[in-house]
């Protein structure tokens, strides 16, 4: 299982988010988009919220702390009547959430600005493990500390883009506060959902209609469909795929608030907003994937069945084919009983400096047996990716697990030739299947 698919803000049942371009982008060389692109950005809840703010989006006030003091300081200058302390992870459900310290709960109000220090102190440098976060749970490095404030209603509300729409939705349910997934499991007559037009916007009519469905009344209504549109306008502005606002809630003095926040990204478009991409933190991501990344090269660690046959490590220099090659390949490797440790993929125009990284990167993986480099030569040769492979592993990393090579496509015969050449212990295989069963024999050996 892809590690991604434990974060925050994932798909809701039944709506699949896919990427979307809003509006026309400038043409940009292929090579600037390709050098910037993240996946699947996180960002933390204060950070969606300084977003917010700039769009006249209600939110408390708030500040951030990675220290016991910073907390305190900033409790007492927030001159609010309850203070809230948030800790700040990429994963959802915090509230219901537990510290390896023993607290119980992410999320802790109090009225008394002494109680800052010592919840904090059992926040800071312990694991947050909620339903969204893996069983070791994540390390909390930030706290939010916010102004409070009293929450009469609690509702769901969520921006979308949704595959089978294909456009924009609006989600909501006047069930909020606790997992959205479950009430569409339990009650999914409570989730009300409405297509927005992608050239003129959600219209007034229809944000007061999902105001009204979601409870809200009186002046109220007015407030939360303003608040949907102005949502909307950050959406798009920031070419989100997902904002997720849970709870969307209104105080006893019907002020309406946007108690919490998840924006998900569109990963092609985030280009266009370094700002944005400034504010990642990486240290919540696997460290062989920021690396990677950092290199130019698309990296995925897997999970991986490491089984009595061992570990294959992927190693896939692909061009015109793309990921298609490397998932193929995996899924031949799955095929003769292995489990594929990662996926790599140097992409078309790989640099010898980008070959060796990719090697040096897989060698650091202690679950690694074996190595798989799969090519085929399209736009850049058999021969030009021998030769970037001879020149790594010459001048990089001594590598000293088995290493199968299958080579195919544009001047294949050169580039076996380069390989045969160089002298080095490389087991060579012209049929993917063959490679695939020879790689899983030497993992298991
Ligand atoms: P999550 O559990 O990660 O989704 O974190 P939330 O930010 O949604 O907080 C969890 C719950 O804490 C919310 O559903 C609220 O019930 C409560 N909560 C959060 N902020 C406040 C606040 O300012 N005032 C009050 N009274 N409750 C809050
Ligand atoms: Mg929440």
């Amino acid at each position: 299982m892809l590690r991604n698919v434990m974060r925050r803000g994932a798909p809701l049942v039944g709506i699949n988010p896919t990427p979307f371009i809003h509006r026309k982008l400038p043409l940009l060389p292929l090579k600037a988009v390709v050098a910037s692109q993240v996946r699947y950005l996180n960002l933390h809840e204060y950070q969606s919220k300084q977003l917010m703010a700039k769009h006249n989006i209600n939110v408390q006030r708030f500040a951030i702390a990675e220290t016991v003091e910073q907390a305190e300081n900033a409790a007492r200058g927030l001159k609010a009547d309850e203070i809230v302390i948030k800790a700040q992870i990429h994963a959802g459900g915090r509230g219901k959430g537990e510290f390896s310290s023993g607290l119980k709960s992410g999320v802790h109000l109090t009225r008394d600005p002494k109680k800052v220090p010592e919840l904090v102190k059992q926040m800071l440098g312990y694991k947050l493990k909620t339903n969204q976060t893996t069983e070791d749970g994540v390390l909390v490095n930030k706290v939010m500390i916010a102004q409070a404030l009293d929450i009469a209603k609690e509702t769901y509300f969520a921006i979308l883009m949704d595959r089978d729409s294909g456009g924009p939705v609006m989600v909501g349910s006047p069930d909020g506060g606790v997992d959205i997934e479950h009430v569409a499991a339990t009650n999914p007559s409570h989730i009300f959902k409405t297509n927005i037009d992608i050239d003129s916007g959600p219209t007034k009519t229809q944000t007061l209609d999902m105001a009204m469905k979601l409870g809200f009344q009186g002046k109220a209504v007015e407030e939360a469909s303003e608040q949907m549109q102005n949502l909307y306008e950050l959406f798009l502005d920031v070419d989100a795929t997902q904002v997720e606002i849970n709870p969307f809630g209104l105080t006893p003095q019907n002020q309406v608030v946007c108690f919490d926040a998840k924006i998900a990204f569109d990963d092609n478009a985030l280009f266009k907003h370094p700002d944005i991409l400034s504010m990642r933190d990486t240290t919540e991501e696997d460290p062989r994937e920021v690396e990677a990344e950092d290199c130019g090269l698309n990296y995925v660690g897997m999970d991986g069945n490491i089984g009595c046959l061992g570990t294959i490590n992927l190693f896939v220099l692909t061009q015109v084919n793309g990921a298609g090659l490397a998932l193929a390949t995996m899924d031949i490797i799955k095929l003769h009983g292995a489990s594929p440790a990662n996926f790599l993929d140097v992409g078309g125009g790989a640099t010898t400096k980008q070959v060796s990284q990719a090697f040096k990167i897989l060698t650091e993986d202690q679950n690694v047996k074996t190595i798989l480099v799969n090519i085929f030569g399209g736009i850049a040769s058999c021969r030009t990716i021998a030769e970037g492979i001879v020149d790594a592993l010459q001048n990089g990393p001594k590598i000293k697990i088995p290493i199968v090579v299958r080579l195919q496509g544009n001047q294949v015969e050169e580039g076996k030739e380069c390989l045969r050449r160089s002298g080095m212990n490389l087991t060579l295989r012209d049929d993917l299947d063959e490679a695939a069963i020879e790689s899983v024999h030497l993992a298991a050996s």
